[in-house]
């Protein structure tokens, strides 16, 4: 791979004396080194004192000279490493200004492991010598067979020995002492193994499918910036489209960067892409050992991963020759970071591509009206595929009236759905049923006195999770034993739960059908991706009956023998102050709607509703997305709304009640004004008390030719 390429450009050495070097720290700029014994370019990796620590940096200039010469540190080490290039820094400060934030926290996204610019260990590597062997040797069948597995005279770990050979590694130091095997240090073995690249097998795509894929493929080989939707309905076949553009990059030697909002249950996808391509793609995301993250980044950066596949922080490593970059489900709101940098991560990643001249597939069965907004303004691309992949029909989409069904206490599934159940069951076909709450009950209060058990650290109720007799808080890590008596008035056996979770659920589903077999699906079930994957096998090999699931189950999966869906309470998220509630709760149950009926047998989806005759319900039991898009975007444009106008939070958050309101009323008192600018609160954030801190939050509005983030900074 032309490593090279990209980076030449910035290849003139820095003269002696000040360097810039930016920091992996909060910092807002740069610090000035002095440099005598390296030749250092723009994008070197250094190792400089800080404090008292030693810190790993990037060099990105000449240095400012504010500070006297002689009060400066000098730069202690150049790293191995190739350099960080240019369109990263150029990223790196773009992202810090655009999300208004110190562009050294940006800078320790992309520098997310250190110990990777280290030269990479090494470990004892066994040969096969050329010696004679000695007269007393004594084959036997393990040494034999280890002598076989290193007929090539390569090294090789000890690892890899007693793997491939079935032998003790007893055997192979019996071989060293006897001197047939010697050692040499070999560097570590590389997480990412570089494949060469070979003509894929192609799946035969429909005509759309072809028509779409050659429009990505066209666009690609410009070789400049774009941007291009993929816009299809749940189960068209988008990632076959898509993967026909990661072909045609790495054909041309380009890297390939496969942004998801979740990564735990992507084997599927894993499997998908590895009979596709015929090799692994690399992965990135919090769960990688720290080896193997260190693996990963160094190999990203040496151009060694032709096709990575990860989470948001993804974004942020660093690529030297990035030639395509999907965004697949760009509508979830999982790409938005809101911890540390705060960022929306299918934003920064069209960022990215504009400053790389890298094209960007955007993927989605309902995008988001950001995306749609931008390809109205022609801004984007669009391709479509308007039909599910091999003639299966999108499901029938009914509502239930709730108003009009009356259930027995403890029950949420009206008959209506329930009759659908049992006939889905006769027909051995499997169910979903969709309800977007974890545990056994949202609340439990005293039947006594009426108190309600709350978090002590936030403005939120403490979940009951009966499977494990623990009461949670899903904002902090709050959790206490599950006790049936009141801690407030110490009545005996009052606790009573209200409203159901998925287990609750689960209670009622296994009185109502004893035979089925029923899992839960949620973020408590799928713990791990190995628990994850098992999972989703046995749903597909028909071993399940009924799938309680929450929002982790409801995306992006083929389960073909799924039919009936039913949305236990689809006005759930439409309440909510958020922007986006709306949305969201379309997008959700519009994917979930679309795991139904993927293959040839008919799907039918049931939404229990107290308002049947909302627009948003109305939309998805027309299929009308566009219906339902149209009518958001003429309330977010009456509103003035993102994305026709700006809108910023500024949170200020204090342990002390009253502290907070003073700092909120000094700010508010400073706040700028002037026409089409508008700062609303200071008013209690949504969780106004959040582990621990109480919450203000000022609003702030304006039109789209203010620049928001200069206002604020000055303010
Ligand atoms: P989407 O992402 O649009 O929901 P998928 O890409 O998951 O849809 O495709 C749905 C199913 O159809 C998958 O099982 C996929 O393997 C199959 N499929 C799609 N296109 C083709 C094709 N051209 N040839 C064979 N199978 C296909
Ligand atoms: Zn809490």
């Amino acid at each position: 791979m032309q490593t090279e390429k990209k980076t030449e450009q910035l290849g003139e050495n820095l003269p002696h004396g000040r360097v810039s070097v930016l920091l992996p720290l909060p910092v807002y700029q740069p610090y000035d080194y002095l440099n005598e014994n390296f030749s250092l370019s723009v994008g070197d990796f250094v190792e400089v004192p800080f404090g008292r620590r030693f810190l790993s940096g990037v060099v990105v200039g000449v240095g400012c000279g504010v500070i006297e010469a002689s009060r400066l540190k000098y730069v202690l080490n150049k790293y191995d490493v190739p350099r960080l290039s240019k369109e990263i820094i150029d990223f790196i400060n773009w992202v810090a200004t655009y999300n208004m934030a110190p562009v050294g926290a940006v800078l320790k996204m992309v520098l997310s492991v250190p110990e990777a610019l280290n030269t990479p260990r090494t470990v004892p590597g066994f040969f096969k010598t050329r010696n004679e062997y000695p007269q007393k040797y004594k084959s036997t069948f393990s040494r034999k067979t280890v002598l076989d597995f290193l007929s090539n005279h390569q090294p090789h770990t000890m690892q890899d020995i007693t793997r491939e050979a079935k032998v003790t590694s007893s055997v192979v130091k019996g071989l060293v002492a006897i001197g047939i095997i010697e050692t040499v240090p070999i560097t570590e073995k590389a997480a990412v193994e570089l494949v060469s690249f070979k003509e894929p097998i192609k799946p035969l795509l429909n005509i759309d499918q072809h028509y779409a894929a050659n429009q990505l493929v066209d666009l690609l080989r410009e070789k400049s910036f774009s941007v291009c939707l993929v816009d299809g309905v749940t189960g068209s076949g988008k990632t076959e489209v898509y993967f026909e553009a990661v072909a045609e990059a790495l054909r041309t030697d380009n890297q390939v960067l496969i942004l998801v909002p979740e990564i735990a249950l992507s084997q599927p996808f894993l499997d998908r892409f590895e009979e596709r391509f015929g090799f692994k793609p690399a992965e990135w995301h919090s769960d990688l050992s720290q080896k193997k993250r260190r693996q990963t980044w160094r190999a990203v950066i040496e151009g060694k991963v032709q096709v990575l596949i990860g989470a948001r922080s993804a974004l942020f490593l660093p690529f030297p020759d990035l030639g395509l970059i999907v965004v697949d489900e760009e509508h979830e709101a999982a790409f938005k970071q809101t911890d540390g940098v705060k960022y929306q991560c299918r934003d920064m990643a069209v960022v990215r591509a504009r400053v790389g001249a890298i094209c960007t597939i955007l993927v989605s069965a309902t995008p988001s009206l950001e995306t749609l907004t931008n390809y109205d303004l022609e801004r984007y691309k669009r391709v479509s595929l308007a039909a599910r992949y091999g003639g299966a029909e999108l499901p029938v989409v009914n509502a239930i009236d709730m108003r009009k069904t009356s259930l027995a206490r403890g029950h949420w599934i009206a008959e209506d759905l329930a009759n659908e159940i049992l006939s889905t069951l006769i027909k051995e076909e499997q169910v979903l049923l969709f309800l977007n709450r974890r545990g056994y009950a949202p609340l439990s209060l005293c039947r006594a006195c009426g108190h309600r058990l709350e978090c002590p650290n936030c403005s939120a109720w403490l979940v009951d999770h009966r499977a494990i007799s623990t009461l949670k808080c899903h904002h902090c890590d709050y959790r206490t034993k599950f006790s049936s008596d009141c801690l407030k008035c110490g009545a005996v056996d009052s606790l009573s739960s209200v409203g159901p979770g998925v287990e609750r659920l689960e209670e009622e589903v296994c009185a109502r059908f004893p035979t089925a077999r029923v899992v839960i699906a949620s973020s408590d079930t799928l713990s791990s991706p190995t628990v994850a994957n098992e999972f989703i096998r046995s749903i597909k090999e028909g071993k399940v009956d009924i799938i309680i699931g929450t929002q982790v189950i409801a995306k992006g999966h083929h389960f073909p023998l799924v039919t009936c869906v039913g949305v236990i309470d689809a006005d759930l998220g439409l309440a909510g102050g958020d922007l986006r509630a709306g949305e969201r709760t379309y997008q959700l149950l519009h994917q979930v709607a679309g795991r139904a009926g993927r293959e040839t047998r008919h799907g039918k989806v049931w939404l229990q509703t107290q308002q049947p005759e909302h627009p948003l319900i109305k939309a998805l039991i027309n299929w009308d997305r566009d219906g339902f898009l149209r009518e958001e975007k003429r309330g977010r444009l009456e509103a003035g709304m993102p994305p026709f106008g700006k809108l910023a939070a500024v949170i200020i958050s204090a342990y002390d009640p009253k502290t907070v309101d003073d700092i909120a009323r000094i700010i508010a008192s400073t706040a700028p004004y002037f026409p089409n600018f508008q700062v609303l609160g200071p008013a209690p954030a949504p969780m106004a008390l959040l582990r621990g801190r109480h919450r203000r939050r000022f609003l702030i509005k304006s039109t789209k030719n203010v620049n928001l983030q200069k206002v604020m900074k000055t303010w």
